[in-house]
C-alpha cells in the first residue's frame, strides 16, 4: 500500500510523526479522509480525533482544533494542543470535564465565559473518547 508522511505539531513540538495509509479527521466543513496523492488542501479543524491507519493498526491523536495542510506527499496538522493516546491523562481529562460542566451549570451568572467552558468541555470529552479505545 502507498503511504503518506504525517506530522502533528504543536507549539511545544512534534506530537506524532509517521507514514500512514490514511488520515481521517473532522474539518470544520465536515469529515475528511486523506489518502496518498490527495489534492493540496488547507482546512481548519474542529476539536476532534485524528485517526491514522497503517496496515491493521490505527493510531489516535486528540487535537484541539488547528489547521490541516495536505500536499501530495505530506500531511501536516498544526494544533494548539494534541496528544497521542498513550499520553492522555484520563484523570486530568475527567477533572477538566467536571470543571467545565460545573461552569456551564453556573453560566447564568454573568461572569462565566460560556464559550470558553463549552470548548474546555469538548476538549475533555474528545480526550476521554480516545481513552475509551485503548
Ligand atoms: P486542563 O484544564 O486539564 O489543562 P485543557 O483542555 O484546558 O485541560 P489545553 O489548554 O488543551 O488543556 O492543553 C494544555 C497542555 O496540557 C497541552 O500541552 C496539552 O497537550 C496538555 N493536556 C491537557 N489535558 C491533558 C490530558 N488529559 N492528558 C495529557 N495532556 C493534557
Amino acid at each position: 500500500m502507498k503511504t503518506i508522511s504525517v506530522s502533528v505539531v504543536t507549539p511545544d513540538g512534534p506530537v506524532y510523526e509517521s507514514n500512514v495509509e490514511m488520515v481521517s479527521t473532522k474539518a470544520q466543513s465536515g469529515d475528511l479522509g486523506i489518502l496518498p496523492g490527495h489534492i493540496p488542501l488547507v482546512a481548519p479543524l474542529k476539536i476532534g480525533v485524528v485517526r491514522l491507519k497503517n496496515g491493521g493498526n490505527t493510531d489516535f491523536v486528540a487535537v484541539s482544533g488547528g489547521i490541516l495542510e495536505v500536499r501530495p506527499d505530506k500531511v501536516t496538522i498544526l494544533a494548539q494542543s494534541a496528544e497521542q493516546s498513550s499520553e492522555i491523562d484520563a484523570e486530568r481529562a475527567l477533572r477538566a470535564k467536571e470543571r467545565a460542566e460545573q461552569r456551564l451549570r453556573e453560566s447564568q451568572q454573568a461572569n462565566v465565559d460560556f464559550q470558553r467552558a463549552e470548548l474546555a468541555l469538548q476538549r475533555a470529552i474528545n480526550r476521554l473518547s480516545i481513552v475509551e479505545k485503548r
